[in-house]
């Protein structure tokens, strides 16, 4: 670890004036609302740029409220004020347990939502969760507002689809029909986790119907199952279990795992297996 670089600090107080500095400085400014990731990259020497954007003044990044048949999450709301908010704990109880389960404390307090999603680790927890939820991204740049599927978002990994200059400014959540479900599990080894699944499931008690599966951390970017969803889809609630050995191995081709300190390639797989399995499980009890 070293001190961190020299730069100069800028508080805009509102978006166009964030697109302004963006305009101004190109290649030498970079944004941030928590600092947990881009300041650990400052101090390990992997990122300098003279001029750092603090995105945390801008108003338009904040609120957590129903909009238009779901919620919007501001991209600059932390992990910590999503996993208390009272809108999240009734209408999404597994976001807000997603949201607790993210790193420790220190991490949901500061982190934002927004932050986690624009950088792009591949184990990120709320990445795969937004799949499995049919989230929409909003990005703004100016006044051009655009909205970005979350599966087209993540690019690569540490990559995003956000246009120079555009920010992430707000995560689209859409309500949950009746009778439907969403579980986010992780299998973690250190800080960050190794496995990511979660699933969206409606059941009227005899059929499963909108079934969305998604395996993130394992590989590079997070992915939908499409093959094991359609498979899911109208299949009766009781035969399940006998379609859980395809739909684990459809898992784990999808997730596309690599290996890296959390495992092998074949560890990962069997992983991705046994929790795909169990969360639809639970998915279909709930
Ligand atoms: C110890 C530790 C444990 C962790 N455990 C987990 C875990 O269990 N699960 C998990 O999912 N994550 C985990 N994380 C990651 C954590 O969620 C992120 O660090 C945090 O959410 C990032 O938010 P931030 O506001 O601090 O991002 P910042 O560091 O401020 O920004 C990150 C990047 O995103 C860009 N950016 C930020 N906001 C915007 C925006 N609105 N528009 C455009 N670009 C933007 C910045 O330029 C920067 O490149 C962990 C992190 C640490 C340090």
């Amino acid at each position: 670890m070293t001190a961190l670089p020299e730069f100069d600090r800028h508080r805009p107080a509102e978006l166009a004036e964030a697109t302004e500095l963006l305009a101004a400085h190109g290649d030498d400014a970079v944004v941030y609302v928590g600092g947990t990731e881009l300041f650990l990259l400052f101090k390990l020497g992997f990122a300098e740029y003279p001029h750092v954007i603090d995105l945390k003044g801008i108003g338009e990044l904040y609120g957590i409220e129903r909009r238009d048949g779901g919620l919007r999450i501001g991209a600059a709301e932390t992990h910590r004020s999503i996993e208390r908010h009272p809108l999240v704990r009734q209408g999404w109880p597994s976001l807000a347990e997603m949201e607790r389960g993210v790193g420790n404390l220190r991490v949901r307090t500061m982190g934002s939502i927004g932050g986690n999603l624009c950088f792009g680790d591949p184990h990120s927890d709320p990445a795969t969760y937004l799949l499995a939820a049919a989230a929409r991204l909003e990005a703004r740049k100016g006044a051009e507002r655009r909205e970005i599927p979350v599966e087209s978002f993540t690019t690569g990994p540490f990559e995003n689809a956000l246009d120079e200059g555009e920010l992430l400014t707000g995560v689209l959540v859409p309500d949950l029909a009746p009778g439907a479900v969403i579980v986010h599990r992780k299998f973690v080894l250190t800080e960050r986790p190794a496995i990511t699944v979660a699933a969206h499931v409606r059941s009227d008690g005899s059929r499963l119907a909108d079934v969305r599966l998604a395996v993130g951390s394992a590989g590079n970017r997070p992915s939908r199952v499409e093959a094991a969803e359609a498979l899911l889809d109208g299949l009766a609630v009781d035969q399940l279990d006998g379609a859980l050995a395809e739909v684990r191995a459809l898992a784990a081709d999808a997730a596309d795992p690599v290996e890296d300190a959390n495992g092998s390639v074949e560890y990962k797989r069997h992983l991705v297996g046994v929790l795909s399995g169990r969360i639809l499980r639970e998915a279909v009890a709930g």
